[in-house]
């Protein structure tokens, strides 16, 4: 096999064997459609409903509340539109953060130019909402709150009971993009107070091309695919069998083994930083040191150009973003980087390395040689 140091887990996970495992069958065997009467249908019908009860249970809500889609994307697209749609009689006004994923803010951005009114919250130093701030800017025309679990770039996990409550008390739903959160931090949607909640199977080593929405139960929202009855008419089309049966193997193996892998992959990252900071007193960890996602480390280099440090990376096998995956080739500097008061030219000069659970502690002594090679050459 390749050489190749993984440190990207924030973009996508590799799948897990015994994920894997679990879904061929599906591609093969089992390939019945899900709504056919006979044996072959039944059986994958069934296969859906354990997998959409082992998603709910691992979340804390119940199985019809769960519906399955074709990505994160799909997911906050549903969540946003689907709800604004079925309560814009109420009002058409929605409150976000200003670092929200491109799934999110693209799809305000489409919801502007139909009518609705959108605040995006600022965000502190360290990329947290303030609360204050998202009550005064909540109105009698709010109908829905939309911020996300943990930020995909630098790790900050929003206080996400807080702002439930705020939306509670002003009778305002709230949905929370936990697409990176999942699998990495333990959700509890009833404790928690959340009303519709985002998730994605190749965030925490399941496969692409499938996702999920929770909504709670008695929450109408309208559907954006018109078709057959499938997810109670609320995402038409045949079932990804396999990718829904390997999202809930993925999710299960993530809660099982939560403690053990985070133990090891903070470690891991605190080792990291510290090593880092021995290199450069000057290089800068962003975001916030304990409310933060276990793998993730985003770091700006002074005076560095952080694309030409990531193909020097490149060239020995070691894969890690700029920024945010998305906004790569973009010449623009990262929105959340911005958003947390860095100036352009730290932007650029910033790297995000995601650690996953099959990480060693040789391959990050590897990746701070080639790192301290490079700074003291430059
Ligand atoms: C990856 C990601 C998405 C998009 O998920 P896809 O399954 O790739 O469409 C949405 N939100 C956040 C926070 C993400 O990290």
């Amino acid at each position: 096999m390749e050489r190749c140091i993984y440190l990207d887990h924030g973009a996508t996970t590799r799948v897990d064997d015994r994920v894997l495992n679990k879904m061929l069958p599906y591609f093969s065997m089992n390939y019945g459609n899900p709504s056919s009467m006979y044996f072959l249908g039944r059986r994958n019908k069934r296969a859906i409903e354990e997998a959409r009860n082992d998603v709910a249970c691992n979340i804390g809500a119940k199985q019809k509340e769960i519906y399955f889609t074709s990505c994160g994307s799909e997911s906050d697209n549903l969540a946003l539109k689907g709800m604004v749609y079925a309560n814009q009689y109420k009002g058409k006004h929605i409150i976000t953060s200003k670092i929200e994923h491109p799934a999110i803010l693209n799809t305000c951005k489409a919801l502007e130019k139909q009518g609705f009114n959108i605040t995006y919250l600022n965000v502190d130093n360290k990329g947290f909402i303030n609360l204050d701030e998202l009550e005064n800017s909540i109105r009698v025309d709010t109908i829905l709150i939309s911020i996300m679990y943990a930020n995909n770039e630098i790790g900050t996990i929003e206080p996400i009971e807080k702002i439930a409550k705020i939306a509670k008390a002003n009778n305002v739903y709230f949905h929370t993009d936990a697409v990176q959160a999942i699998g990495n931090v333990t959700i509890d949607v009833k404790r928690m107070g959340i009303d519709l909640l985002s998730m994605s199977a190749h965030k925490f080593y399941g496969p692409k091309g499938v996702g999920a929405l929770y909504v709670r139960e008695g929450i109408d929202f309208e559907r954006l695919q018109d078709g057959g009855h499938q997810e109670k008419g609320k995402r038409s089309g045949t079932e990804n069998v396999a990718g829904i049966i390997g999202l809930a193997e993925a999710i299960k193996y993530s809660y099982k083994e939560l403690e053990y892998n985070n133990k090891k992959i903070i470690s891991l990252r605190n080792y990291f930083i510290d090593k880092l900071m021995q290199l450069n007193k000057n290089i800068k960890v962003n975001g916030d040191r304990e409310k933060r996602l276990p793998g993730n480390i985003n770091i700006s280099f002074p005076n560095m150009d952080g694309q030409q440090l990531l193909l020097k990376l490149d060239e020995y096998g070691i894969c890690a973003s700029a920024g945010s995956a998305c906004s790569t080739g973009e010449s623009t500097p990262s929105h959340v980087l911005t958003s947390i008061g860095l100036s352009k030219e730290e932007a650029y000069g910033t790297l995000r390395f995601t650690l996953g659970k099959e990480n060693t502690k040789n391959e990050i002594d590897f990746v701070v040689k080639v790192l301290e090679n490079w700074l003291n050459k430059s």
